[in-house]
């Protein structure tokens, strides 16, 4: 199979019709041998019902239902280990994340990346406490590792099967894909765009998710801090025999 478009979908029954049109139009610019993955995790409205309903009259998409909410990353990887495609779309559910840009992903992707991440250039009608606490995380996350993880960039972006089979690998529980997907390597690119704000609903991500994400980020790849503990407990330890 081509392409595989995962979407994983937490309350948001207002807006799956819209969505799916979008991205069915989208996917169909570049290939009719696509999957439409959404990943249910455990809406507490009527996502599911509508999800059923798509899946039973549109051959190309599928669903997974989650018995309870397992939180995004986890939604995210289901459909991961349950994709076909050569190349995998990874899109929010609320058309925060453009479908229409998922052509131009794939054109970088024949161009010979491995991973063409979209980057947020501005946050349409995101609160300002949203705005200024993502800058915050991205900014710190980036001083405390190694690791070259983009700034202002979620998941939305475009991996090839390689990437897929490497995540597939990594025993990560508390999972941080962005960081995680950095890390595997591979030839990296970025297309931007505007990130229009949400249509209906309201966020998945409430501060407590927000935070427990940002701890998960943190926690898995702040090498430098490590580093720097060591050398000086080493440089100590010496200092201390040669006295
Ligand atoms: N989502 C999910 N599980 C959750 C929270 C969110 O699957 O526990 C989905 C949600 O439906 C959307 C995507 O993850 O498709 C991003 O979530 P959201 O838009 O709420 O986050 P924000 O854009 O506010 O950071
Ligand atoms: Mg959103």
């Amino acid at each position: 199979m081509k392409l595989s478009i995962i979407v994983p979908i937490y309350n948001e029954e207002k807006i799956i019709p819209e969505l799916h049109r979008r991205i069915i139009k989208s996917a169909e610019v570049i290939t009719d041998d696509y999957e439409i993955i959404f990943v249910n995790d455990g809406s507490k409205d009527n996502s599911i019902f509508q999800l059923q309903s798509i899946a039973s009259s549109h051959k190309k998409s599928f669903y997974i239902n989650f018995s309870r909410n397992f939180g995004h990353q986890i939604a995210v990887s289901a459909g991961l280990d349950n994709c076909k495609g050569d190349a995998v779309v990874i899109i929010d559910g609320d058309l925060q994340d453009p479908p229409e840009l998922i052509p131009e992903l794939y054109k970088k992707h024949k161009e010979g990346f491995e991973v063409v991440y979209a980057k947020r250039e501005n946050r349409e009608g995101e609160s300002l406490f949203k705005k200024i606490s993502a800058k915050f995380f991205y900014r710190t996350l980036s001083s405390l590792t190694s690791i070259d993880i983009p700034l202002d960039t979620g998941d939305f972006r475009l991996i090839d099967k390689k990437i897929v089979e490497c995540l597939k690998q990594m025993p990560e529980k508390n999972k941080f894909l962005r960081g995680q997907i950095s890390w595997i390597g591979f030839n990296q690119t970025a297309v931007y765009f505007n990130r229009d704000k949400r249509k209906y609903g309201k966020s998945g991500y409430p501060l407590s998710k927000m935070l427990s994400f940002a701890i998960d980020g943190i926690t898995s790849f702040s090498d430098k801090p490590l580093t720097f503990v060591t050398r000086t407990g080493i440089f100590l330890s010496f200092f201390s025999l040669l006295i």
